[in-house]
């Protein structure tokens, strides 16, 4: 008879999908970790792969998948917009056949199932902060759209699945979440600023820097996941997961300047389509149902993205892989 809890993490080969995998391994559980290396890598879990507990399985999750499990965290999808906006289509795909599919299996073993959702589906928002009751801001037709109507369809069928089959759903809207292990060449904000400033490179502000972000740390954002797996039925979501301290790009550019004792220029460079111009959590509905609110402050999380980093780029082959590109 099987006693652990057995838990699918799609995408648990990715950035906030391996921490996910390290913390339920020390919470007992059996992970399967199932991920087609689009933008994840096996270098991430490496240190996982010889644990009793933990297993890896190439996989695409725009195909169907059958295991036996009970839990499912979906988090398969490219999240940063140049590797979402290097295939449109299949980051569509991934985000919608990839939640009929992982439905589908969850629906077939009785699974309870977590869609890693996003912010992105409020779009370029009117409404400051955001709450969950904000249907969004989106356009449907641009760069981004891809991205966001596919995450914004894929909270459709969740919900479709728990009215007409009574699944048993959390869906948690992510906002943007930094921490080791992010890719140094995905063109996110924190990994191309400390990047930037490690190389002593020009850190590149895209626009005049005034729009606005707020960084949650990987940690606490794993730690709120995991609390929202653990609730009662009744509770689905949608929950903004983020941490509310919000900071002009401008504002980020000089702290991680400051804290990593860069010598770095400020550069201005055009800024992306349909780029949103504020965005911060609203957050009561995670204190109120989770207990739950993020605990690590911007520049402590920072000097351990800058360790990471810094420890990344003595790395020949990483520092090769940077040359010439947008970090540069
Ligand atoms: P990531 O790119 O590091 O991880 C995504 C993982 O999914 C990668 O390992 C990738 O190889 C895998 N993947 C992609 N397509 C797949 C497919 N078709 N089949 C199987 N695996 C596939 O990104 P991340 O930052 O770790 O994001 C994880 C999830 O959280 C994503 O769903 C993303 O949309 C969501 N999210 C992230 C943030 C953030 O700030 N990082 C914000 C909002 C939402
Ligand atoms: N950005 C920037 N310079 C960079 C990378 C990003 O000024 O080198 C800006 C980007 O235009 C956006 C913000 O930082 O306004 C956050 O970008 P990111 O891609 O990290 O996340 P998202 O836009 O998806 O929130």
């Amino acid at each position: 008879m099987h006693l652990e809890r057995r838990v699918l993490v799609t995408g648990g080969a990715g950035f906030i999908g391996s921490h996910l995998c390290e913390q339920l391994l020390d919470a007992g559980c059996d992970v399967l970790c199932v991920d087609n290396f689009f933008t994840g890598s096996r270098r991430n879990i490496e240190h996982l792969l010889t644990h009793p507990r933990f297993e890896l399985m190439r996989h695409d999750v725009t195909f169907p998948l059958y295991v036996e499990v009970d839990e499912i965290y979906n988090l398969a999808c490219p999240a940063s917009p140049i590797h979402y906006q290097r295939d449109p289509v299949q980051t569509t795909k991934t985000s919608v056949h990839g939640a009929i599919n992982m439905l589908g299996l969850a629906k077939r073993v009785q699974a309870k199932i977590l869609q890693a959702s996003t912010s992105e589906v409020y779009g370029d928002p009117e409404v400051h902060p955001q709450e969950e009751s904000y249907w969004g801001h989106v356009n449907p037709i641009g760069l981004r759209s891809c991205y966001d109507e596919g995450k914004r369809c894929a909270e459709t069928l969740f919900f479709d699945y728990w009215r007409q089959h009574r699944l048993r759903i959390k869906v948690a809207r992510i906002f943007n979440t930094y921490g080791p292990r992010m890719h140094p060449n995905d063109g996110r904000v924190i990994s191309n600023f400390v990047v930037q400033a490690l190389l002593e490179r020009d850190i590149t502000i895209y626009g005049n820097g005034d729009q606005t972000r707020s960084f949650c740390y990987v940690d606490d954002l794993v730690d709120g996941l995991m609390r929202l797996m653990a609730t009662k039925d009744d509770v689905t979501g949608p929950i903004n997961m983020g941490n509310p301290d919000e900071y002009t790009i401008l504002e980020l550019a000089k702290v991680i300047i400051d804290t990593s004792g860069s010598r770095s220029r400020i550069v201005h460079r055009p800024l992306p389509e349909d780029d949103p111009r504020q965005r911060q959590p609203d957050i009561r509905r995670a204190r109120e149902n989770l207990g739950w609110q993020p605990r690590v402050p911007l520049k402590e999380g920072l000097v351990r993205v800058i360790a990471y980093f810094e420890d990344l780029l003595r790395q020949q082959s990483v520092r090769d892989s940077l040359a010439g590109n947008a970090s540069g």
